[in-house]
């Protein structure tokens, strides 16, 4: 048996055309765009990636996205005056600041920064306003990575209510948000880290396995279930190529990949699990671009808020 695929990258699509309509009437109401402010500190080469895959996304679908870059040295005190004069904004909706921050900055930088961000603008998610009411299941601005999974579930036709999930991750920003969403449909959560005793065997029991790790291939056929809709959120890059001979069989996708380009991206789901698995969503075009979907979503449901309170 070959798992369906999970086409992210489609269901992204949809998303955006569907937003397509609202950002139009917002901009007929407002008279400007709705609008983003994403902050990038430093020069890590992925975030740039992301970042530039954001912006491009966001003017595409009719957005406003203003990218403000800072040199790696920024202290926290002027990272903090930015997104202080973007929560000022009359322009910006939406403020995000991408991850990671620079070590320099210190352990506790990221908190900081997610709780300075007004929570009317927090379109990651990550204010403890917005995890609050997430918790209590009522309506607020939620994590784009795990909102875009539910969005592929739900629109790949995988039955949410009832179902027995299990969650590996628990970070704030995609596993604990993860199972609380899966909860408020109904499912039977499990979430499990890295001190979870029996690990394949927990996760075999998921109908819907979610794999939030950043660890490559490790999610083996031994942790699925026959049949199970299995979610790839992991990006990891390969540069090592035993360790890419022994994930991917020779003249797969993955091994042309690494042979062209010295690198190849892998999630952490082995591909082996294909074989087991009912439904699969691959790594890349699985969760990738449906949290960039949800951004856009979730920057634009912010204008429509702001307006409604009249603060646009
Ligand atoms: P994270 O903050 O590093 O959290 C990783 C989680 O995995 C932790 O809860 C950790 O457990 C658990 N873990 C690590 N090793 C484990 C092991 N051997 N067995 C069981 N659990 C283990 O990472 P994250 O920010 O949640 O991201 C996870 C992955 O998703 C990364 O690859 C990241 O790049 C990717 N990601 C993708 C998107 C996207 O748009 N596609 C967005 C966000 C993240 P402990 O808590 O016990 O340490």
């Amino acid at each position: 048996m070959t798992a369906r695929v999970l086409d992210g990258a489609a269901v992204a699509r949809q998303i955006r055309e569907e937003l397509k309509p609202r950002v139009d009437a917002f901009t007929a109401k407002a008279g400007r765009p709705p609008g983003l402010g994403i902050v990038l500190v430093g020069d890590d080469p992925a975030s740039d990636i992301y970042v530039r895959g954001k912006t491009k996304s966001a003017g595409e679908t009719g957005l406003r996205a203003d990218l403000e870059r800072l040199p790696a040295a920024t202290s926290l005190a002027e990272l903090l005056r930015v997104v202080d004069r973007l929560n000022r904004s009359d322009v910006h909706d939406g403020i995000l600041v991408q991850s990671p921050l620079p070590a320099a900055m210190g352990a506790d930088a990221e908190r900081c920064v997610f709780d300075a961000v007004d929570p009317a603008k927090d379109v990651d998610g990550f204010h403890p306003i917005n995890v609050g009411r997430l918790v209590q299941n009522r309506d607020s601005l939620v994590a784009c990575t795990p909102s875009g999974v539910i969005e592929l579930l739900e629109r790949s036709g995988v039955a949410i209510a009832g179902a027995r999930a299990v969650v590996i991750g628990r970070s704030d920003i995609v596993g604990k948000p993860m199972a609380l969403l899966l909860l408020h449909r109904h499912a039977t959560v499990t979430i499990c880290h890295s001190r979870t005793v029996d690990l394949p065997r927990i996760a075999a029991e998921a109908d819907i396995l979610v794999a939030a790790i950043g660890r490559a291939a490790f999610v083996t056929r031994a942790f699925v279930k026959p049949g199970a809709a299995v979610i790839d959120v992991g990006m990891n890059r390969l540069t090592d190529r035993a360790m890419v001979e022994r994930i991917f069989s020779p003249g797969s996708n993955g091994r042309g990949t690494f042979e062209r380009r010295g690198s190849v991206l892998i999630g952490d789901v082995h591909p082996e699990a294909a074989e087991v698995a009912g439904a699969l969503s691959p790594v890349p075009g699985g969760v990738g671009p449906l949290t960039i979907a949800m951004l856009l979503k979730n920057t634009l449901t912010a204008a429509e808020r702001r307006l409604v309170v009249g603060q646009v």
